[in-house]
């Protein structure tokens, strides 16, 4: 049998590869590799696409995250609310910042953090909240940005995984004061290498991220903050913008995947696994279900021996990891996220997914579980 890899990023190449050879071919010979109209040009289709004034383009999802902080002053003695359902980069990019994460439970059916939750842990030096659109799926943002603005916080929106996602048909990242987005190959606008993005309707924020990404200098040799330096290459701009105008398509198919792969998965009736719920604003980075309990390991090793690659998206949640020993969680904080996290099980997701992969997957899956 074939292999069903979870993700196949060079079918992209396979489809637009002249395109993108002629792109980085320009680039390669115009001398202009770092900055350049390539860079400006890509960061203001990419705000447009997004519905933002600004965009600022970096070097990765992380590195936005990071910068997004540090422009709206956060650090030493603050504290900022995010998932511990999520990918490292988030909470790490708080931690690298001096200030503390704050973790806040999920809600089992969308992997999002519970909002309903948020209040609860705002204190004196709550600055901000980090909500994460997880798996391509919009936190609640009416409720989120609702409590944002009752006690005057900051929302840095961890986009990541939900480039081209909506709430309420506005995109994410057109919702708070920043949104950060990565172009890491497997996301939904993956570039050839590493690359971020920060957008914002602030023109002030706007220009501190620009100023932070080279060392902190609105000019040359002249320091005004302790910045980095975290630059969108040339080339990689380039690549990104042959890519954007596919997004949208890559987008639908995604989604037509998923409602294929609910529908053949109520189908089959399997014991003992729960499905993602309807969600017609996600841009499904990933479908993850959830096994019954103490199942899962088994059944993908089992799914592997069929050559059905799967992803655990994430074993171990951020409140419990070993570096984070020292914000005082323990076992048993966070009952949902902990739960899901012996649960989840991310099946193959990628745009040009065959129809007959996704019947080999259910299938097979079927016959471990029945
Ligand atoms: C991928 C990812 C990041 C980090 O992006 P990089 O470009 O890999 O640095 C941050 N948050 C989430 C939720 C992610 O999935």
């Amino acid at each position: 049998m074939n292999k069903i890899p979870p993700f196949d990023v060079s079918q992209q190449y396979q489809q637009i590869g002249d395109r993108l050879n002629q792109a980085a071919l320009a680039v390669l010979a115009s001398g202009q590799y770092i900055g350049g109209q390539t860079v400006s040009q890509f960061e203001s289709e990419f705000a447009k696409y997004i519905g933002t004034t600004h965009g600022v383009a970096c070097n990765s999802g992380t590195d936005a995250l990071y910068l997004a902080l540090r422009a709206l002053n956060i650090g030493e003695g603050d504290e900022v609310i995010t998932s511990p359902f999520t990918f490292f980069a988030s909470a790490e990019t708080i931690s690298m910042t001096g200030a503390k994460p704050i973790f806040v439970d999920i809600e089992a059916h969308s992997f999002n953090m519970n909002v309903d939750l948020l209040e609860a842990l705002i204190t004196d030096r709550t600055k901000a909240i980090m909500p994460v659109h997880l798996f391509g799926r919009s936190v609640d943002m009416a409720k989120l940005m609702a409590i944002a603005k009752k006690y005057n916080l900051y929302v840095i929106e961890d986009c990541a995984q939900a480039t081209g996602a909506t709430f309420n048909g506005q995109k994410v990242g057109n919702i708070g004061d920043v949104g950060c987005f990565s172009f890491y190959p497997t996301k939904n606008l993956g570039g050839c290498g590493d690359g971020g993005m920060m957008t914002t309707n602030n023109a002030e924020i706007a220009e501190k991220l620009h100023v932070l990404r080279e060392h902190g200098s609105p000019k040359r040799y002249f320091h005004e903050y302790i910045g980095m330096n975290s630059r969108l290459d040339s080339l990689q701009a380039a690549l990104l913008q042959v890519k954007l105008p596919y997004l949208d398509k890559w987008n639908s198919q995604r989604r037509e995947i998923s409602d294929r792969y609910t529908g053949l998965l109520k189908d089959a009736n399997i014991p003992n696994i729960a499905f993602p719920h309807r969600c017609p604003g996600s841009v499904w980075n990933q479908y993850t279900i959830c096994i019954g309990e103490g199942k899962r390991n088994d059944v993908q090793a089992q799914l592997r021996e069929q050559n059905i690659i799967t992803m655990i998206y994430y074993p171990l949640p951020l409140h419990l990891q070993a570096v984070y020993a020292n914000l005082g969680y323990k076992k048993g904080d966070f009952p949902v996220t902990e739960d899901v996290c012996d649960r989840v099980l991310s099946l193959p997701m990628f745009p040009e997914l065959s129809e007959e992969q996704q019947n080999r997957v259910v299938i097979t899956l079927q016959k471990i579980l029945a």
